[in-house]
């Protein structure tokens, strides 16, 4: 069962946390990263030779939510640029909007340019997801129609069925 290795910080991945949203990251591969986030650790623990092992998780209350962005399958996820702040924010514990809630589907390209990188994460998310409804669409049509033929199809075996039972009869 992990838990966040900030300093103060109580989090760990159970349920309670799940329902309020908070999420746990890993430590970047990349070296570069991974330094400067061992360091922010250091600094916030007070621990000069902290060192993170291979389980070792910080929760989402400790990055900005400009640095999240929501996944297509509906995880949390951290922009690679993100960098864990010392103080935990209070507002970090609101689950950025899912996908499926977004009203706006049509979304163009031209817009996409201007928007934040989470903002467009989103947009991308939507535009996935609606792709694959008009494909659920399209699939449920061509059951429904294969649908209505295997029942003409029941149809027409009961018939002969009942034909040839009358001639047993006969
Ligand atoms: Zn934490």
């Amino acid at each position: 069962m992990p838990s966040c290795v900030m300093r103060f910080c109580t989090n760990y991945t159970n349920k309670v946390s799940k329902s309020q949203g908070i999420t746990f990251h890993s430590f970047p591969l990349n070296e570069l990263r991974r330094i400067r986030w061992v360091d922010i650790v250091r600094q916030q623990r007070k621990e000069e030779s902290w060192q993170p092992n291979s389980s070792s998780k910080i929760c989402s209350n400790h990055f900005k939510d400009e640095d999240k962005y929501t996944s297509c399958n509906g995880f949390i996820l951290l922009k690679k640029s993100a960098f864990p702040v010392l103080e935990a924010t209070e507002d970090s514990q609101s689950t950025p909007a899912s996908p499926s809630s977004l009203a706006d589907e049509n979304v163009s390209d031209l817009e996409s340019i201007l928007d934040t990188p989470h903002t467009a994460a989103l947009k991308n998310c939507v535009r996935k997801l609606t792709l694959e409804k008009q494909k659920l669409i399209n699939k449920n049509r061509n059951l429904k129609k294969q649908n209505r033929r295997l029942q003409k199809k029941i149809a027409n075996l009961s018939a002969i069925l009942n034909q040839v039972k009358e001639k047993r009869i006969l």
